[in-house]
């Protein structure tokens, strides 16, 4: 990167206020760059949003709003949904309520300080913030429409602008969620960025989708004792055998069979209508329909927010979809211009690996490491289902794919201490294990975990796996007894 020998306003102009954005921004300053970053913006003085707000995706309509809705979920569900559980403990459940607009105000504000915060560290990295809606006009120029607080209503219509010049700009718009093209999705359905302003718990829902946002939402309002309904299209939800392991999918299932969500799979929505009790009908393409939601959620997937931002005047590369293609480097055909996070080809829709790859691009431009990069080989993941799913590594099909019959796999279903005194077995909630290994020195290349817990034990696993540990490598750790995350280190 580099010969560029102008001086600009700017060394860096960072498009999106996000985990990724930020991230870049702040790295990048803390290397002495002189940085702008623009958000379309969170208007603090009149609580206006447009778009996710300052702090992205993760922090106003993703993981932090949904992790807080998912710990509490689980906490009413181990006293409510396990009561059995409890009274084998000898513990006596009461009446147990849950009041949905206590949580909402304590979420809201919790994501208000976090959103907060974001601008409070930029301030302190000496990054100048332009609130506003930012357009390439070339390779080296942004231009704002600006937000300027009170004034942003007239900022808007009188159309002031700022222009931004710099030897780097950094798309990091994220996306949002989709809408399928059936009638009466916009109309009558909610996504998970509307799922955030419900006032009142649903009595009965239907999320429609088949990812990680589907079966979180689902099991969240499940756990909750919203009569919930998850509809997929497939045969079982997560069934991207490349990306979620058969096995972990299959007990998922099973967890789901006996806990819920009522899973309704090979349904597709043909269209959604307003019943004459105000409620929603689901009609589906095989003729059948699903009545009386007073909420209809779809998780279907989300699109890059890549319209309208001048990348195709300025001939950035997009995908059919319109994703912007990036290298490993998340360099675009434009040499001025980078761009990562959700936006992007890479593929990767997480906020970690948005956050890696920003810090380790600021490292790269103006810290003295060129070579500095995400490796994208063994990111681990984590889906809050009820029980949540822990991962690091190639899936069996995977890894199969890659080195064929040098795999070998592990795999164990048992059930834990937790769920020790449940007078019914098949109430119990299970943990399953995978190991997925190659060769004859069974190094692991991936290792799967659905169970209680699995979200904070994959982690440190996850070191493990990236510095290419064995089987062996695990049977010579001593275990924490007794632990579930014991077996992991001890069967196969
Ligand atoms: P995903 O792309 O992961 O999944 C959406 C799924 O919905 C598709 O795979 C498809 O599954 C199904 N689908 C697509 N179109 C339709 C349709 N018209 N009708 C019915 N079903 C349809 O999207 P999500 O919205 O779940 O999540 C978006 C991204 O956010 C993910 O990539 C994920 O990385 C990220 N995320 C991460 C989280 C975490 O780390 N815990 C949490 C939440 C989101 P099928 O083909 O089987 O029908």
């Amino acid at each position: 990167m580099g010969g560029d020998t102008t001086t600009y306003e700017f060394d860096l102009v960072v498009i999106g206020g996000g985990s990724g954005g930020s991230g870049a921004a702040r790295r990048s300053a803390l290397w002495g760059a002189k940085v702008a970053l623009v958000d379309c913006g969170f208007d603090f003085e009149t609580g206006i949003r447009r778009g996710a707000g300052v702090g992205g995706t993760c922090v106003n309509v993703g993981c932090i709003p949904k992790k807080l809705m998912f710990t509490a979920a689980s906490l009413y569900e181990s006293i409510h949904g396990h009561a059995e559980v409890a009274t084998g403990n000898g513990i006596t459940v009461g009446d147990v309520k849950f009041d949905w607009a206590t949580l909402k105000k304590g979420r809201d504000a919790y994501v208000d300080r976090a959103s907060n915060a974001y601008k409070r560290n930029w301030g302190k990295e000496g990054i100048e913030v332009v609130l506003g809606m930012a357009k390439l006009k070339d390779p080296h120029t942004v231009e704002v429409l600006l937000n300027d607080g009170e004034q942003m209503q007239r900022a808007m219509r009188s159309g002031a602008t700022r222009t931004l010049a710099a030897k780097y700009v950094l798309v990091c718009v994220g996306g949002a969620p989709s809408y399928p093209d059936v009638p009466g999705a916009r109309e009558y359905c909610i996504t998970s960025d509307g799922f955030w302003d419900l006032e009142k718990q649903p009595t009965k829902a239907a999320v429609i989708g088949a990812g990680y946002i589907a079966v979180e939402m689902a099991g969240i309002l499940s756990a909750f004792g919203t009569e919930t309904t998850l509809v997929c299209r497939g045969k079982t939800p997560l069934r991207n055998k490349m990306e979620f392991d058969g096995t972990i999918v299959e007990k998922l299932v099973e967890e789901i069979n006996n806990h819920g969500p009522t899973l309704v799979p090979n349904s597709t929505p043909a269209g959604f209508f307003e019943a004459e009790d105000g409620t929603i009908t689901v009609s589906t393409t095989d003729g059948a329909t699903l009545a009386g939601f007073d909420c209809v959620m779809l998780a279907i997937g989300r699109a890059p927010l890549t319209q309208d931002i001048g990348l195709k005047e300025c001939g950035v590369a997009l995908d059919k979809k319109g994703y912007v293609i990036v290298d490993e480097f998340e360099r675009t055909n434009i040499p001025s211009i980078l761009a990562l996070g959700d936006c992007t080809s890479s593929g990767w829709e997480l906020t970690p690996v948005a956050l890696s790859t920003a810090r380790r691009l600021g490292d790269r431009l103006f810290g003295g490491a060129p070579w500095s990069r995400l490796s994208y080989d063994k990111i681990p993941t984590v889906v809050f289902s009820h029980p949540p799913i822990g991962q690091v590594g190639l899936t069996e099909d995977a890894a199969r794919a890659e080195f064929g019959d040098a795999v070998g796999v592990d795999a164990l279903t048992a059930g834990g201490m937790g769920f020790a005194f449940n007078p019914d077995p098949a109430k119990k909630v299970k943990t399953t294990l995978k190991l997925v290994h190659v060769g004859d020195d069974r190094r692991i290349v991936g290792l799967h975990i659905l169970g209680p817990f699995a979200d904070e034990m994959i982690q440190g696993f996850a070191v493990a796996v990236q510095m290419g540990a064995t089987v062996r490598d695990f049977h010579a750790t001593v275990g924490l007894h007794p632990t579930m995350a014991e077996e992991i280190i001890s069967f196969g």
